[in-house]
């Protein structure tokens, strides 16, 4: 398993995630930010708009998700 935090991933607080692929680290920082959307965190609130951003050139929102997953890569097993 690998561990990454909320801040790591794009996000806004120290949250960690426990995953063995990036993948799953995706889902679940994915089902984090729905979870804190609806309690409208500021914080998480600007961090998901600069990622809607992100999304929107599909380039740059491929870049950044590969350095997120080399970021993963390079961690160490829990
Ligand atoms: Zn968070």
């Amino acid at each position: 398993m690998k561990t990454m935090n909320c801040k790591q991933l794009g996000g806004a607080c120290d949250k960690e995630f426990h995953a063995n692929t990036f993948e799953e680290m995706a889902e679940l920082s994915k089902a984090h930010g729905m979870e804190i959307f609806q309690q409208q965190d500021k914080d998480h609130l600007e961090a998901m708009n600069k990622i809607q951003e992100l999304m929107k050139e599909p380039k740059a929102m491929a870049e950044w998700f590969e350095g997120k997953k080399k970021e993963f890569e390079a961690l160490p097993e829990d």
